[in-house]
């Protein structure tokens, strides 16, 4: 038997779902030849911690209340509605798991937005309906709630995963109004350290089809670390405990996770954000004066979405000098849009050297 005879007689044995499925570019799939790496929305630093190993002959806990009980208190909301979880893309993979039958529900997001979202969807057969955001790029929300009678769970996205917008607080409300009974509204929230004012967390005691994704990935610098939280009515969280695997928070995470979100942990992260927002204002308005850019989009989160009048050649132009960035040019109404991860000062200014190089 050939090597080929039997990867095709394996590949038969998947779910037919799975065989039909390509799988997530990831940033770290993509990869890339450099030395400064600005594409996957990463923290340029991550910060110190110590281990205790005399533990790790025993099983973690579900939920380790260290965590949780932090996390609860930094996000203002009652451990009851929050759950721990592996990054926030198991997050929304139990939401999916929880809520839809397969083969048979829907979801709705809006794009272009965060990739997570329909690949798990797909992976769990459960169908997409995408309501692109409208010309403004926010939701279109009276054409979501025309759909809400065949979706079980609508994605929003804000800060929103490339562009950066967020979502209208009065939109958001109208929305949940409707999904009354009907369908959870997700707001992924990966971003929101960066500009905590636009949090929709508030909301989440009087909407009980609220859900709030967050992550330790972004702001906390903690990518690599694998630690997400799912904030929503405590009905939700329940049914969500029912799907999570039993030991899902490794007890090393669980020790890294708790000391990144003590006091000093949190100042830690608020000084990381307030010199990543600096950074992304004073690139961005350098970015705005160059000839060559079109336009610069929304500064929510630690990136900035931005259009070139040539995005394939900027982006050639980067990877030969070493800076990987991510583009987005193949995406329904981001033709020439890459998007810059905000990293250090010396990158940033290393980003505007290529751009002002003649060519
Ligand atoms: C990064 C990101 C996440 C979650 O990332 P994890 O590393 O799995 O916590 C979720 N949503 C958006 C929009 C993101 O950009």
């Amino acid at each position: 038997m050939s090597q080929t005879d039997v990867d095709s007689g394996i590949s038969q044995l998947a779910r037919r779902q799975v065989r039909a499925l390509t799988p997530y570019q990831s940033a770290r799939r993509i990869g890339g030849q450099g030395h400064i790496w600005l594409n996957a929305n990463e923290a340029a630093d991550s910060g110190e911690y110590a281990l205790d190993c005399s533990r790790l002959n025993r099983y973690p806990e579900c939920q380790p209340p260290q965590v949780v009980n932090a996390y609860a208190a930094y996000a203002s909301v009652a451990p009851e509605q929050l759950l721990v979880t592996r990054g926030g893309d198991e997050g929304i993979e139990l939401l999916i798991r929880t809520f839809c039958e397969p083969g048979q529900d829907s979801i709705l997001l809006c794009s272009p937005t965060y990739g997570m979202y329909a690949i798990s969807a797909q992976t769990n057969d459960v169908a997409i309906i995408d309501v692109p955001l409208s010309a403004e790029r926010q939701p279109d929300f009276d054409a979501i709630i025309a759909k809400l009678n065949q979706v079980k769970i609508v994605f929003l996205c804000s800060p929103n995963n490339p562009t950066g917008d967020l979502v209208d607080q009065a939109g958001l409300c109208r929305l949940l109004t409707a999904a009354k009974n009907r369908a959870l509204v997700v707001v992924d929230e990966a971003y929101i350290e960066f500009c905590p004012e636009f949090s929709q967390a508030s909301l989440l005691a009087d909407y009980p089809e609220l859900v709030i994704i967050r992550t330790l990935s972004k702001a906390f610098g903690l990518a690599g670390l694998r630690c997400g939280f799912t904030l929503a009515h405590p009905h939700v969280i329940e049914l969500l405990l029912k799907v999570i695997p039993p030991y899902p928070i490794p007890e090393p995470v669980a020790q890294i996770a708790a000391q990144a979100l003590t006091e000093s942990g949190l100042a830690t992260m608020r000084n990381r954000v307030a010199e990543v927002n600096s950074l992304k204002l004073e690139l961005a308005g350098q970015l705005s004066k160059h000839s060559d850019v079109k336009e610069v989009f929304a500064p929510n989160g630690n990136y900035l979405l931005v259009r070139f009048s040539n995005g394939a050649a900027l982006f050639s132009r980067m990877a030969k000098a070493g800076i990987i960035l991510r583009d987005f040019a193949s995406r329904p109404g981001l033709a020439d849009c890459i998007r810059i991860t905000i990293g250090t000062q010396t990158e940033m200014d290393a980003v505007l050297n290529v751009l002002q190089q003649e060519q």
